[in-house]
């Protein structure tokens, strides 16, 4: 293979689940675009880290800082929802059923790949929490092993602040029928139900 494009192949690879076969793929396709569309592509790329900060309070992606939900004076600041990644930010503001502020972990608790409460922004979170206003924690971690142990070390200490602590509800995915749930989600359903009467 010609270096250029085995360079390139080899940095497609860094994507996760990208293999050989599909960078390979994918860098035959970027060669036959015209060449204005492939150098879109690089700079659309290598402008991305002089652009894109932290934001300094709820550290997610941002071109400016303060970004753009901490600066929106109609968001209700006396709510703050922990969530993993900047992307999940974006997907709670698509369902445009939250008003609040945000805070970013960036990642979640793996003591196995040696990621503790130190490579997280959770002293961060307890620093909003002395600081800013705040009366109640929506803890929005992913339900799987990793964000589940996050949200129990959360909820573990943030039992020391005088606030109210909830976290997400996992049930039975929309349009699924119940038989086919899985148990664990059915199991999670069944605890998380409720009242319908009260
Ligand atoms: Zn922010």
């Amino acid at each position: 293979m010609p270096p250029a494009l085995d360079r390139l192949v080899k940095n497609l690879m860094r994507f996760p689940g990208v293999g050989e076969k599909s960078a390979t793929r994918m860098a035959f396709q970027i060669l036959r675009w015209p060449a204005s569309v492939a150098k879109e592509l690089a700079e659309s790329i290598s402008s991305l880290h002089g652009q894109i900060g932290l934001c300094s309070r709820c550290f997610t992606f941002s071109e400016k800082d303060p970004c753009s939900i901490c600066s929106d004076v109609k968001r209700d600041n006396s709510i703050i929802c922990v969530v993993e990644e900047p992307a999940d930010v974006l997907a709670i503001e698509k369902t445009n059923t939250y008003r609040g502020i945000y805070h970013v972990l960036q990642g979640v608790l793996a003591p196995r790949d040696g990621i503790g409460p130190d490579d997280l922004k959770i002293n961060q979170l307890l620093d909003r929490l002395r600081k800013e206003k705040i009366d109640e924690v929506v803890i929005a971690t992913s339900s799987t092993v990793a964000g589940e142990a996050t949200a129990s070390y959360l909820m573990d200490i943030l039992k020391g602040f005088n606030i109210k602590i909830s976290r997400i509800a996992c049930g039975i995915p929309m349009g699924t029928d119940l038989k086919y749930a899985d148990q664990m989600t059915l199991k999670k359903a069944l605890e998380q139900r409720m009242w319908v009467n009260k």
